[in-house]
């Protein structure tokens, strides 16, 4: 049985704040606002994975009413939510993301963006992609205001064929 899951998220970017995506800190003059560490993409991947599985959204799982996960690793969060689908007997086959943001450039650092996912969803390195892209100025994005990230993840479990 195959199923397929999308998550998106977007965070205001203010002074400040560290710049995360996947638990790799970029270099960058302001960073991801947040209840937790903010890391856009970590949030994005944990609702594919979830919403794969049928199993809620990150909203649910980890509340922002909840003082528990003030500043809370988001990566963690995502090691939690993956733990929840791996019960249930699924593995990741591929997951594919992208990130708008106008700064900081991406590429430079995307090698350990994927290989943080591939060790968080325990899949190889091939199976995880990353994709950086502008908002060629255009809206919040553009003007440096925000950064959003969107994941689409397929995962298969054995013995079912539905
Ligand atoms: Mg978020």
């Amino acid at each position: 049985m195959i199923r397929i899951g999308l998550g998106r998220d977007l965070h205001r970017l203010v002074q400040g704040r560290r710049f995360l995506l996947a638990g790799v800190e970029l270099e960058a003059d302001r960073g991801e606002l947040g209840h937790s560490d903010g890391d856009v993409l970590a949030h994005a991947v944990t609702d594919a994975v979830l919403g794969a599985a049928g199993l809620g959204d990150i909203g649910a799982l980890f509340p922002p009413s909840d003082p528990r996960w003030k500043d809370a690793d988001s990566m963690e969060l995502l090691r939690i939510a993956f733990g929840k689908v791996k019960e249930q007997g699924w593995h990741v086959v591929n997951l594919d993301s992208v990130v708008t943001c106008e700064r900081p450039r991406l590429i430079p650092c995307r090698e350990c963006i994927r290989a943080a996912l591939a060790a968080a969803l325990e899949a190889p390195l091939e199976a995880i992609f990353v994709k950086g892209k502008t908002a060629e100025g255009l809206g919040p994005i553009g003007e440096g205001a925000a950064v959003d990230a969107e994941a689409v993840c397929l995962l298969e479990k054995q013995g079912s064929t539905n």
